[in-house]
């Protein structure tokens, strides 16, 4: 008979455990299925429809072209496609964002009331998050214990799972829309840039995993805070947005590198990768835990925080990377052309607009979610509490980060700045950071001119610093 495999953010054949039931039980009926009735607003943005676009290419592509696509409520089309096909089963591989569970669950108990079996199986986390609790049964709030004592005292995580040994795939539907019906791609070709940054797909995030593996795993500990590093050669893994569509499990990454560490003898960069892959599932095991993370202070202190309002033109400045300070403007034009941005300069830009700005973090998130490949409303949503300080575990709000420290620390070279701001690619190291102390000789040698080719710093350091820890002093009481 025919099994429906339901297809969300899990793009990829291996270790699929949906995929490989559905194959043992009969004809399989690839579907993807864009949910524009139950989602809310927040949930994807341009750059994140453009990765999806390119996802489904490339899954449609290892389905021999038979992936149906469909636009609208899921238990509407699933009903159809199980008239038309007489399918008596259903199978999908869960996502754990707040308003999904909630709808897949109905889904489930409308199938399963009319006779229609359904399985569904984690293939995005390495431990479901209903099942790490405290001794009491309440939720960690806190990552080390979470991490170190509530999941890896655990079960290890299930290892992953092979390819299905055949796919009888059924002919593709006359009722499929085509991939281009979905209008994923922008209207506006502003992606030009970005198609030379990433090859997507699940070869693709297999081939970027077995490269980071061997080149970029040993020294990642120290090497993973330098932006500045070519990225193909980097420390980072750029996994981010491979992982979020689940073109490649957590568990194929976690097993891989485990086995590469330990060939390579660098444990301590080892652990620290795990950890950033526990970050991942934290923040995930956040959401799942307090579905009201991405808009909702976790510490309810910051309800009163002074965040300004009417700034619409600092938030620009800020969006647009025309701050002045060079290691926030490269991040966020990093993040325009790239639709990437490296964690270090995550939190620096991050910092500077909670902080310098006092513009309000989850106008920050909603800027990321709309620009970032990797958007994800867990991992995001917690960053921005992270670097807020109203998270549960968060960095406290009063370390601000200084732009210019920050950069000559992590960029001493400039090279970051550099590879975004081309404008100050003449000056030399000692200003890169800071343009606004450059002798006026030593700006008109590199062609540069404060306020016209780049602009001078829109706050002063020190003054916004001491206003961000006044605003802090006025949360503090009661
Ligand atoms: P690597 O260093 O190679 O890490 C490997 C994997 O671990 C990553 O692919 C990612 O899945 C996970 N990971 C690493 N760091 C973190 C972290 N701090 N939190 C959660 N998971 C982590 N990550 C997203 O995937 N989507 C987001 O929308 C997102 N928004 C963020 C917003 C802010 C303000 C901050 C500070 C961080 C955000 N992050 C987000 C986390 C982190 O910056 C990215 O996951 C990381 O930079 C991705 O690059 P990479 O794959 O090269 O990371």
């Amino acid at each position: 008979s025919t099994a429906i495999v339901w297809f969300r953010q899990d793009l990829r054949l291996s270790d699929n455990p949906a995929l490989l039931a559905a194959c043992k039980a009969g004809h399989v009926l690839p579907v993807y299925i864009l949910d524009d009735v139950n989602t809310n607003a927040r949930t994807r943005g341009e750059a994140s429809q453009w990765w999806l676009h390119h996802s489904l290419v490339s899954l449609q592509q290892s389905l021999d072209g038979r992936l149906n696509f469909y636009r609208g409520d899921p238990l509407t089309i699933l009903n159809q496609l199980i008239k038309e096909t007489s399918a008596s089963s259903v199978y999908w591989n869960r996502c754990y964002e707040p308003w999904t569970t909630s709808r897949d669950s109905e889904i489930k108990q409308a199938l399963k009331s009319s006779g229609i079996s359904v399985s569904s199986f984690n293939a995005s986390l390495l431990w479901e998050p209903w099942s790490v609790l405290k001794k009491d049964e309440t939720p960690y709030k806190v990552f080390t214990p979470y991490y170190r004592k509530g999941c890896l005292q655990r079960t290890p995580p299930r290892e992953p799972l092979p390819l299905p040994e055949t796919m009888n795939i059924v002919e593709k539907l006359t009722s499929s829309a085509n991939l281009t019906d979905l209008n994923l791609l922008p209207t506006i070709p502003w992606d030009k840039e970005m198609q030379t940054c990433w090859i997507i797909g699940e070869a693709a995030a297999k081939q970027r995993l077995g490269e980071f593996l061997s080149h970029g795993l040993v020294d990642y500990k120290e090497g993973r805070n330098y932006p500045g590093n070519d990225p193909d050669n980097a420390n980072v893994s750029r996994l981010s947005p491979h992982l979020h569509f689940g073109e490649i499990s957590p568990n194929t990454v976690w097993y891989s590198s485990a086995a590469a560490g330990s060939a390579q003898g660098c444990e301590e960069d080892l652990d620290c990768f795990m950890s950033e892959l526990g970050w991942r599932e934290f923040s995930y095991y956040q959401l799942y835990h307090s579905p009201e993370l991405p808009w909702k202070n976790s510490k309810a202190k910051f309800d009163r925080f002074p965040w300004k309002t009417m700034a619409d033109t600092q938030l620009k400045q800020w969006q647009q990377g025309m701050t002045g300070f060079p290691i926030v403007d490269a991040g966020m034009r990093e993040l325009w052309q790239t639709g990437y941005m490296h964690n270090r300069v995550r939190m620096v830009v991050g910092s500077f607009l909670v902080k310098n700005l006092l513009i309000d973090w989850r106008l920050g998130a909603e800027w990321f979610l709309d620009c970032l490949v990797d958007a994800d409303p867990a991992s995001n949503s917690a960053g921005w509490q992270w670097v807020a300080g109203c998270g549960a575990d968060a960095s406290p709000y009063f370390r601000i980060f200084n732009p210019v420290l920050q950069g000559q620390k992590f960029d001493s070279k400039g090279a970051y700045i550099r590879r975004y701001i081309p404008e100050l690619a003449e000056l030399p190291n000692k200003y890169i950071h800071c343009p606004w102390e450059a002798p006026q000789m030593t700006l008109d040698m590199a062609g540069v001119t404060l306020g016209t080719d780049y602009p001078a710093p829109m706050v002063d350091l020190k003054a916004s610093r001491t206003r961000a820890l006044d605003a802090l002093k006025s949360i503090k009481s009661e």
